[in-house]
């Protein structure tokens, strides 16, 4: 990890900006009112493949909202889960005939391995859903007491017509909902479900996997019911900020907040950060069509630190295309990176800092980060104006790039 730099701990104090971000909710840019100390929750990997670079997308994103919350003198805790048991872990341990944790086991570890090499901020807590089952029961039981569920065949469903917001996150109509659910592990063409958006809160389990002892049977929870538990018992009943690609808007986080809520009758989450989705190519990036580009194999060409350079190019909201060039390109802009960085003078605050500071509390512009990173390398190396070499390694430290 990087080393903290004593002039970013004495800037703190003299800031008073703020971070704006885009509020899936309120759909619009707002000004993040935060506390001191910042609880984010950040929907994790379902560990059955490897890290590919959709997932370095969407854990860099916050890693550098939460860089840049430092910066401005917040606390921040991050919560990260493993969905370690759920409908898609589960068919790919029966394919490769091993053990469902011990594939989650080996695939953790390599996204931790990941992570590390990418310079992501660690999380505060990583729960599993294998070892919060006892939080979920909780929930379900509340959500029972409440008359938010029913039980058909041994599935104990969420009825959502029990939740008058359902559909607020994600904007969309109950035609929209339907159709997606239909596409994301739901299931509305289910006879046994009162409503076509109800879901599934708790189920018994196939002969071959897991179960657990719970009042609605033997069996395995559903897979939303697992990161409501795993927030509220990690950060509590309200967090600042919840995060997750946008595939996950609905029906997950929709979910989420129906389930959370209807117990708690509080807020969930106070803003719902998403991030775009990574193709390749010109084509969706996607196991089935095999062309999943992995971190792992990604780091064997380039420096991590000009992977995060490549991915600073697209703003994070933006669905974009990774082209196999763009790795290269990368390394070479890292390369004149570090080359101006160069001997670095104790010059640290300057407007290469400022401006940095001022791209990232707008809505995280990234692209204007790396441009503006890049034009200095640029001005440094012809000798125009001052060299400046400190601002340059300060600025690219801010955005987790170590330049020493
Ligand atoms: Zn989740």
């Amino acid at each position: 990890m990087v080393k903290e730099l004593p002039w970013l701990q004495t800037k703190k104090a003299t800031t008073s900006m703020t971070m704006r971000l885009y509020d899936t909710a309120r759909q619009e840019i707002v000004d993040l009112e935060l506390g001191d100390h910042v609880r984010m929750y950040v929907c994790g990997i379902t560990p059955y493949d490897s890290t590919h670079l959709g997932h370095a997308a969407t854990y860099l994103t916050y890693d550098l909202i939460i860089r840049r919350l430092e910066d401005l003198g917040h606390t921040v805790e991050l919560v990260r889960n493993v969905t370690d048991v759920d409908d898609s872990i589960l068919p790919k341990a029966r394919e490769l005939g091993i053990d469902f944790l011990q594939l989650a086991e080996s695939e953790i570890n390599r996204f931790t391995q990941d992570m590390e090499a990418l310079n992501t901020r660690p999380a505060a807590l990583e729960p599993r859903a294998t070892e919060s089952i006892v939080g979920m029961i909780e929930l379900i039981r509340g959500l029972e007491s409440g008359g938010h569920t029913y039980t058909v065949d041994g599935v104990t469903y969420f009825d959502v017509t029990t939740f008058v917001s359902f559909g607020e996150l994600s904007h969309l109509t109950n035609e929209e909902m339907t159709a997606l659910a239909a596409e994301r592990g739901g299931s509305p063409d289910d006879p046994r479900q009162r409503n076509a958006l109800d879901f599934v809160l708790w189920q018994p389990s196939a002969d071959d996997e897991p179960r657990w002892d719970s009042p609605f049977g033997a069996g395995r929870p559903g897979w939303h019911i697992e990161c409501s538990a795993m927030s509220m018992d990690a950060l509590g009943t309200t967090i600042d900020i919840h995060g997750g690609g946008e595939d996950l808007i609905f029906p997950h986080h929709e979910c989420e907040i129906a389930q959370s809520e209807s117990v708690t009758g509080v807020t969930f989450s106070r803003y719902w950060v998403h991030t775009g989705l990574v193709g390749y190519q010109g084509t969706k990036m996607s196991k089935s069509l095999g062309n999943l580009v992995f971190v792992s194999d990604l780091r064997q060409e380039i420096d991590p630190r000009a992977i995060r350079l490549a991915l600073m190019a697209h703003h994070y909201r933006s669905n974009f295309e990774w082209f196999d060039e763009e790795a290269s390109d990368a390394q070479s802009d890292l390369d004149r990176l570090v080359r101006a960085a160069g001997k670095a003078d104790p010059v640290s605050h300057g407007p290469l800092v400022d401006e940095v500071r001022s791209a990232l509390d707008d809505d995280l512009d990234t692209p204007r980060v790396r441009a503006a990173l890049l034009g200095a390398a640029q001005s440094i190396e012809d000798g125009a104006g001052p060299p400046h070499r400190g601002c340059l390694v300060a600025a690219a430290s801010l955005c987790g790039i170590d330049l020493h």
